[in-house]
């Protein structure tokens, strides 16, 4: 997605876990919510965010993933842009296909290159096939982090919805089925808004 529209993608999961793996102050703040599955603190999440967004390259523009989580950090979101150019996309899967994805989910502990056990495998079992890395499970993953993670998306995230609904800025996205599937139903959906009509060959 960031190749194809040329933003840089600025996960707040991805910003987090950079935090821990460095065992920086915030990033040991931030692991003891997320190995619970529960939020960690907004002024920490926003601070990240607003850094980052600071930066040359979101001059145009960038993909926030996994931002804003709850209504506090939209509402801080809506101070940081001027809310001309937003698009908001909910990829909506029902919850059994979650839990089946999240706990079949991989990931290399050198290149972060992510795999599913079920429809993307590496081709040598627990090993990346990108850099030879050890493929590691999130501890976020296990099954009673994930029923956390879903209950803490059922009491704030999914608040949002309404939210972006009544800006009128709310799009949902089917994600079921595979990678390049769901990225056309995507893309279609930004070039809609963008009014562009390219459509890229491959998902990668
Ligand atoms: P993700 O990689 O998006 O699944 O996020 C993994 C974990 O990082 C979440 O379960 C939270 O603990 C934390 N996290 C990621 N994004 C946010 C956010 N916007 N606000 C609070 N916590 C977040």
């Amino acid at each position: 997605m960031q190749k194809k529209y040329g933003f840089p993608k600025i996960s707040t999961g991805d910003l987090l876990r950079s935090a821990v793996e460095r065992r920086t102050s915030l990033g040991k703040r931030a692991k003891r919510s997320m190995d619970k599955g529960f939020l960690v603190s907004d002024d920490i999440v926003i601070s990240l965010v607003q850094e980052r967004m600071e930066k040359a390259d979101c001059r145009d523009g960038c993909l926030l993933d996994g931002f804003p989580r709850n209504l506090a950090q939209a509402d801080a979101l809506d101070k940081m842009d001027d809310g001309s150019s937003v698009i908001v996309i909910d990829i909506h899967l029902d919850e059994k296909e979650i839990i089946d994805r999240l706990s079949a989910r991989r990931i290399c502990s050198r290149c972060q290159t992510i795999y599913n056990l079920s429809i993307s495998k590496p081709e040598h079992e627990g090993q990346c096939d990108a850099c030879g890395g050890r493929l590691k499970q999130r501890e976020d993953d296990q099954p009673e982090v994930i029923q956390e993670r879903l209950r803490v998306y059922h009491d704030e995230t999914e608040k949002l919805i309404g939210y972006y609904q009544e800006k009128g800025l709310y799009n949902r996205v089917d994600g079921h089925g595979d990678i390049e599937t769901v990225f056309h139903r995507i893309c279609d959906l930004m070039n809609h808004e963008f009014g562009k009509t390219n459509r890229p060959e491959a998902a990668r």
